[in-house]
């Protein structure tokens, strides 16, 4: 469904990602691991279009998409929930939900909002509160909630667990498998490896801008030299 290649990213002089491949099957969760500053958000970023690359391809369902805006790539069926959230925290819950459906133009945005809350009732409860008022969790929760707003057959999670307590990130990766399951794509990037390898099927490894591993969830798990990099910490 997407297929990464040759990605060479920079901010200015400083090179940051490295000669990038990566491939997401339709269907499936991928994630790609990598401790602070090894790229993870770069590499993200310049999937969703918001950094262009220097160099690489990026394919999505056979298409060249490289160079694309973020606006282009959502109504192909792209979406970016970026880190820290960056849900609209003055505006109301429902209106960030309404945000995340803005460029559709059928006529079932009421009954996606109305799924939407019944997969997230702390959603519903809050619905006329200011999303800037909600607890890190719920604002996670309404910032996939918004991009899912969006149809997308691809979505991209930037650290989602970032921040929030543990009980918490047990929910967030539950949700995370819930809406693979009823058809979406997703690719997520996570220091919290091992939850992230447990609930998807493929995982890169990314070191200072460079893909130095990747496998099966299940083998990353149990590769002894990925453990002792990534897994141990958390
Ligand atoms: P984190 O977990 O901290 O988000 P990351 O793996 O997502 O880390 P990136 O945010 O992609 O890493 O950063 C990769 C490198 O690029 C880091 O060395 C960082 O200092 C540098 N970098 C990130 N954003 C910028 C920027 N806007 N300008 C210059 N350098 C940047």
């Amino acid at each position: 469904m997407l297929k990464v290649s040759g990605l060479n990213a920079s901010y200015g002089k400083i090179q940051v990602l490295k000669n990038i491949s990566l491939e997401v099957e339709e269907g499936s969760i991928v994630t790609i691991l990598g401790a602070n500053g090894a790229g993870k958000t770069t590499t993200m970023k310049s999937i969703s279009g918001l950094l262009k690359p220097q160099e690489g391809k990026i394919e999505f369902l056979g298409e060249d998409v490289t160079g694309l805006r973020p606006d282009q790539l959502l109504k192909k069926g792209v979406a970016l929930v970026p880190e820290g959230r960056q849900i609209l925290a003055g505006m109301t819950v429902l209106e960030n939900l309404e945000m995340g459906a803005y460029h559709r133009r059928d006529n079932e945005i009421d009954k996606d909002l109305e799924k939407m809350f019944a997969r997230f009732p702390i959603l519903k409860e809050r619905e006329k509160q200011l999303g800037g008022t909600l607890s890190g969790g719920q604002q996670q929760m309404l910032a996939i909630a918004r991009a899912i707003m969006s149809r997308p057959k691809l979505l991209l999670l930037d650290e989602p667990s970032m921040g929030l307590a543990p009980l918490v990130v047990a929910d967030i990766f539950k949700i995370i498998k819930e809406i693979n399951q009823s058809g979406t794509t997703v690719l997520l990037v996570e220091q919290n490896a091992r939850q992230a390898l447990k609930v998807s099927d493929y995982g890169y490894v990314l070191e200072t801008g460079k893909i130095i591993a990747d496998g099966k969830s299940t083998d990353l798990l149990n590769d002894p030299r990925i453990m002792e990099a990534y897994l141990g910490r958390k």
